[in-house]
């Protein structure tokens, strides 16, 4: 069984029972079967269907969202949000998508595009329903069909993901929810049926879904963590970079791969900055996710919470310093305060963890080449957010930072006509736009 806990009580929610390996086989046949009936149907039906699932998260918006909330703490707000992004999605593909398929012609060949089969996604709690969205909307319009592996915590959420698709008119099994637990995945991924995979988590699951996918040879898709710099210049307008730098760091209550997570100020702005974001970050108020007035609720769940005292440990051994924040609150649920970290020694192996918290780090850089030379040094690659008014400077950033992602003078954020993923050990594949559509289809080439 899986029982969802409100990560804000810990209450017990709803449990789900997992399926049987003869339910798995019954799902598994009933893609097959679906795909062979949705592979060979044009685009028109495609986009009217996803325009429908678009209705559906629209008519529920409110409804979603709580159970978002309930099973992984986010705020209301943000949930809401986040189901709206989702009916955008959808959008997206029904509108752009045909034009996205368009064969390429070249001297004495067509190149066109073809479904190839049932894909499976691993997807993580963070952003329970966008996360899924971003791979369903492209399965659907490419004429492929979906499996869902959820994450354990939010099957709540995946079970109405699948009512909305359902509720839209699909035909069965064009997208199926498996509440599997994670030891399933493998075998799954080795079955001639499952065409593709794609992950987004952990580097450790990652790496045990690209094994898999490697040894029975199939695609994969990854977007792995990130430990987003979030480089000031002293260009910058420096009150919206410390305000956007406060929103960058606790949106999610720190748990986004593309949240700002390494704050990299030039030496002359330092001081200024600090004082702005500091104050900004003393000001936010952690409680009651279904409160409007709250910015963060609790994180994901008491093991997280854990996970994120154990790295400030971490940190503290390797001789930074916790200038405030980063404290449990009293009383119920997995709550932690925002908070800075300074003096981080940029070399020490602690610098390269990805904090999925609310607590920033902060370095100091004498000019850009230090700036750019700490940004890069983590393992990491996914996005980055730059800060300056200077052309020469933001076409430096743009040439030299390691990422799949930069915004300049902004907050990164996922948009669904942008390509988005990463490099080094954040992945690979991108998802959105036309190159998350193309991802898991077949390029056929047609000569004469
Ligand atoms: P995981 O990577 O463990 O979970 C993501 C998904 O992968 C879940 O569906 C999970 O299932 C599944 N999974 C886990 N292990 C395996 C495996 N061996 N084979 C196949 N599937 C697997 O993330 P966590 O929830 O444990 O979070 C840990 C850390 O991962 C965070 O602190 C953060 O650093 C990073 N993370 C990054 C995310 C991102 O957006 N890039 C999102 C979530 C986490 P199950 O829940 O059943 O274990």
């Amino acid at each position: 069984m899986f029982t969802s806990i409100d990560p804000a009580t810990g209450a017990p929610g709803q449990s789900y029972r997992e399926l049987t390996g003869d339910e798995i086989e019954t799902r598994l046949a009933r893609a097959s079967a679906a795909f062979r009936d949705w592979r060979v149907t044009d685009y028109a039906t495609r986009t009217a269907l996803l325009a429908r699932i678009a209705e559906q998260f629209d008519a529920n918006t409110h409804r979603l969202a709580e159970i978002a909330t309930r099973e992984m703490g986010k705020t209301l707000k943000s949930a809401i949000a986040e189901v709206e992004k989702c009916a955008a999605g959808f959008r997206h593909y029904a509108q752009e998508g045909p034009a996205m398929l368009e064969p390429r012609q070249f001297q004495g060949a067509t190149a066109t595009w073809h479904p190839m089969g049932p894909v499976l996604a691993v997807m993580p709690w963070n952003f329970p329903y966008w996360q899924v969205v971003r791979f369903l909307a492209p399965t659907i319009m490419a004429g492929n069909v979906g499996l869902l592996k959820h994450a354990s915590n939010v099957q709540g959420v995946a079970a109405a993901i699948e009512e909305m698709v359902i509720a839209a008119g699909a035909p069965a099994g064009l997208f199926q929810n498996l509440p599997i637990k994670s030891d399933k995945v493998a075998a799954l991924i080795a079955d001639d049926r499952i065409v593709a995979v794609t992950l987004t988590g952990s580097e450790g699951a990652g790496m045990k879904v690209a094994e898999a996918a490697g040894r029975a040879l199939k695609k994969v898709v990854l977007e792995l963590g990130g430990s987003d710099p979030f480089i000031v210049m002293p260009s910058a307008d420096l009150d919206l970079a410390a305000k956007t730098a406060v929103t960058a760091r606790i949106q999610n209550t720190g748990q986004s791969c593309i949240c700002a997570k390494r704050m990299i100020v030039h030496a002359d702005v330092y001081d200024a900055f600090l004082e702005k974001f500091s104050a900004g970050m003393r000001a936010v108020v952690a409680g009651d996710p279904m409160d409007a007035a709250t910015d963060m609720g609790p994180l994901s769940s008491e093991a997280q919470l854990q996970t994120v005292l154990d790295q400030l440990q971490m940190f503290r051994e390797a001789g930074a310093k916790l200038m405030f924040g980063g404290e449990p609150l009293p009383g119920k649920g997995a709550y932690l305060s925002a908070g800075i970290l300074v003096d981080v020694p940029a070399d020490h192996a602690v610098a390269h963890e990805e904090v999925f918290g609310p607590v920033a780090m902060l370095f100091k850089a004498d000019d850009i080449d230090a700036a750019i030379g700490l940004a890069n040094a983590v393992p990491f690659g996914l996005g980055s957010s730059v800060w300056t008014n200077d052309p020469a400077e933001r076409a430096r950033f743009e040439r030299d930072i390691e990422a799949g992602m930069i915004a300049v003078n902004a907050m990164l954020a996922s948009k669904p006509d942008a390509p988005f993923g990463g490099i080094k050990r954040s992945g690979h594949g991108r998802e959105l736009g036309p190159y998350g559509l193309h991802e898991f289809m077949n390029l056929k080439t047609v000569i004469g």
